[in-house]
């Protein structure tokens, strides 16, 4: 039996009269990374932040489950408590901190001193450049540098599920190339990863799953490989065939 980290059942959200997702089912298993894939507007970051409940006033149906558990309701800091982390789209570091004071709310759960002091040489390992700018405000950084530390604040709080929202949007291919190679590791170190992107090709090689929305649907989910040799998912979505 899967052991389900995250479930959705016939989630329905509708902004006013926008019907944007219109009954979907997700799962996500313990240890997997799961990448939602679709066009613009097809519904993917509002799905995410049915997850997170960071939507705007709006109508929402249907059941989320983590952990076993219905979340509806919960805050973002009691997410976190249970070990639900989301790095947004836009990342949302906080610009007026230091890159160091960023990461340490990110560990705002912990009182492992000593371990979150080795967590932030862990980072600052991976993402030398937040090393060279650490007592820099995160509002300063590039891009591809708050994407960096987005992920690794996220990081921080030791998530059992990390959900990623468009985190190569807007960053030159070597930082793409970057970001996804960290993903993979984090995947690979057994954090449950759901991963949505515009970059079809790339989310599909690193995921051992994928979805595919559609107008507010998921049209199509299977086996990431397998996807990625599918014509249909290869002429909308890889620019081949
Ligand atoms: P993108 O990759 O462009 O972010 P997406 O798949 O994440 O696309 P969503 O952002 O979830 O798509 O948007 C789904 C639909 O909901 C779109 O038609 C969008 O215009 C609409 N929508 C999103 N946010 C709001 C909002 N706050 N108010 C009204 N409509 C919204």
């Amino acid at each position: 039996m899967a052991n389900n980290v995250l479930k959705i059942s016939d989630l329905k959200i509708a902004y006013g009269g926008i019907q944007a997702v219109k009954g979907i089912d997700l799962e996500v298993n313990e240890g997997e990374l799961i990448t939602l894939i679709g066009a613009n507007g097809a519904g993917k970051t509002t799905t995410l932040k049915a997850i997170t409940g960071t939507l705007p006033n709006c109508r929402v149906e249907g059941h989320i489950e983590y952990d076993g558990k219905p979340i509806k309701g919960l805050h973002s800091f009691e997410l976190v408590q249970r070990r639900l982390a989301m790095v947004p789209e836009g990342r949302g570091v906080f610009t007026r901190m230091s890159i160091q004071e960023n990461l340490l709310m990110g560990a705002f759960t912990r009182n492992d001193k000593v371990g979150i002091a080795d967590d932030i040489d862990k980072w600052f390992g991976i993402f030398p450049r937040l090393k060279e700018r650490a007592t820099q405000m995160a509002g300063t950084l590039s891009g591809g540098e708050q994407q960096m530390l987005a992920m690794a604040r996220a990081l921080m709080s030791h998530p059992k599920l990390l959900l990623l929202d468009e985190p190569s949007m807007g960053l030159a291919p070597i930082m793409v190339e970057r970001i996804f190679e960290v993903i993979r590791n984090v995947a690979s170190e057994g954090v449950t990863i759901l991963l949505v992107e515009q970059n079809a090709k790339l989310a599909l090689q690193a995921a051992d799953r994928g979805y595919v929305m559609e107008s507010g649907l998921v049209t199509m989910h299977g086996d990431a490989q397998q996807m990625l040799n599918d014509p249909k998912v290869k002429e909308a979505y890889l620019g081949e065939g």
